[in-house]
């Protein structure tokens, strides 16, 4: 028997693409329209709005509930440091079944979020440290905003085959 409340994380996968799938705009980088991709984070289901350069503009977690906490530790584990990042810059909401339109009542999801770039982060530089996904293998990895390749160092030739010691 499958009970409504929790529902599975599949049950939420499905809500998340059909209700809460996008068209979104790329936020604070360009303005071609972005889309949700999902991330193999390991855990949990997580989403990324990625525009078609590869650069992240949002993170989401979605679960029963939202999990702030643990969605931190995965921007933190991507972002390797590289950007600035504390607790407070993961926001939550919850999703009501009236919200989506969906059948039934009460609570259907939580998202935990995090938005590049926003907020007292916030940086004008050009070159500044950002998050993108690899238009190949989906891997998450962080470049300059600026740069024009959406490809990660494992998928890009040119990287590969330039060591970084030599000039
Ligand atoms: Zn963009
Ligand atoms: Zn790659």
């Amino acid at each position: 028997m499958k009970g409504r409340d929790p529902r599975s994380m599949v049950d939420i996968k499905e809500v998340v693409v059909e209700r809460l799938g996008g068209p979104f705009q790329c936020y604070g980088h360009c303005k071609e329209e972005a889309s949700l991709k999902f991330v193999d984070s390991g855990v949990r289901l997580v989403g990324a709005v990625v525009c078609p350069s590869g650069y992240v503009s949002r993170l989401v977690g979605y679960g029963p509930q939202a999990d702030p906490e643990g969605l931190l530790s995965f921007v933190m584990s991507q972002t390797t440091g590289a950007l600035p990042l504390t607790a407070s810059d993961i926001r939550v909401a919850t999703r009501y079944s009236t919200d989506l339109g969906i059948g039934g009542s009460g609570r259907v999801l939580g998202e935990a979020y995090w938005t590049q770039n926003y907020g007292k982060a916030k940086s004008q530089d050009p070159n500044r440290p950002s998050l993108f996904m690899c238009s190949n293998c989906g891997k998450l990895f962080v470049q300059p905003a600026s740069s024009s390749s959406s490809l990660c160092g494992g998928c890009s030739p040119e990287r590969a085959s330039m060591p970084v010691e030599s000039e």
